[in-house]
């Protein structure tokens, strides 16, 4: 593996890997071409979320509870190929990822099943801040038009563009035998993953907002709580759980009460582990 390949998954790493102890594969995360549920992403949404899924794992046949079948993303890039257009007619485009495995006794038949070429389909879960009809472009959100999507106007198709993405959550992969989905690997979205994944990303930073303000309360007694609730409204949920963990560690060493928190605490971890991201 090249050095500087392995210095990028050093950053996620706890500890140093050697080049034997890893895996690495490539996949295509998603595209610009339109799916089954007649959305796509624009292209700029692409160079987006290329940037937000790195450092994102993934897991395998949407099985959240194995945490042997994870992987994780270190490096992303947008790749276009103006020798195949979309149903669009833009130069199809994707994201390329790289992703990482620790090898394990456990994951052997896994990492076996994907050396023997066996053809990926991805899912990814995100958010996007903009959503706009591809026929007269007014935005679906916020105005809503005549037009429905899948239908065909003028000789076009009517699909949902999807741009802006605020945040990448989980991506998936299934493996599927090689015959089914010859060529190119199709990348797809549906939306209901996506509702489902946004929700549980409102619960999750609601949870770890709650968390951070009881903890804070004995940490830091003179923040005013509505300061608080400012700071952390401006914080990525990454940067929220790093808060609320150093919060909650020395919210441990100040009071007994906090024990009595950190049982509930517990209880609500293994309700929610198997959502870990
Ligand atoms: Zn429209």
């Amino acid at each position: 593996m090249p050095e500087n390949e392995l210095e990028l998954i050093g950053q996620f790493a706890r500890k140093k890997l050697s080049s034997e102890e890893l895996y690495t594969f490539s996949l295509i995360l998603c595209d610009n071409e339109i799916d089954r549920d007649n959305e796509r992403f624009t292209v700029s949404a692409l160079h987006e979320l290329a940037k937000l899924f790195v450092g994102k794992t993934g897991i395998f046949d949407h099985n959240m509870k194995s945490k042997d079948q994870t992987a994780r993303i270190y490096m992303a890039q947008v790749v276009s190929d103006s020798s195949r257009k979309t149903a669009d007619g833009e130069d199809y485009t994707y994201i390329q990822a790289k992703a990482y495995m620790v090898r394990t006794e456990k994951n052997k038949d896994l990492i076996a099943e994907i050396d023997a070429g066996i053809k990926k389909e991805t899912s990814v879960g995100c958010c996007v801040r903009d959503i706009s009809c591809s026929i007269c472009g007014k935005n679906i959100k916020t105005e809503g038009c005549e037009h429905k999507k899948g239908n065909v106007y003028g000789g076009k198709l009517c699909c949902y563009l999807l741009s802006e993405p605020t945040d990448a959550y989980e991506w998936s992969f299934v493996a599927v035998p090689a015959q089914k989905n010859a060529g190119v690997i199709k990348s797809f979205n549906p939306s209901q993953e996506k509702e489902k994944l946004a929700q549980w990303a409102k619960e999750y930073t609601d949870e770890l907002k709650s968390d951070i303000v009881r903890s804070a309360a004995s940490v830091i007694p003179g923040l005013q709580s509505d300061s608080l609730g400012e700071i952390c409204s401006a914080l990525s949920l990454k940067s929220l759980k790093d808060l609320r963990d150093a919060l909650r560690m020395s919210a441990k060493k100040n009071l007994p009460v906090i024990r009595q928190l950190e049982v509930n605490d517990a209880d609500n971890g293994s309700e929610n582990s198997e959502y870990k991201i």
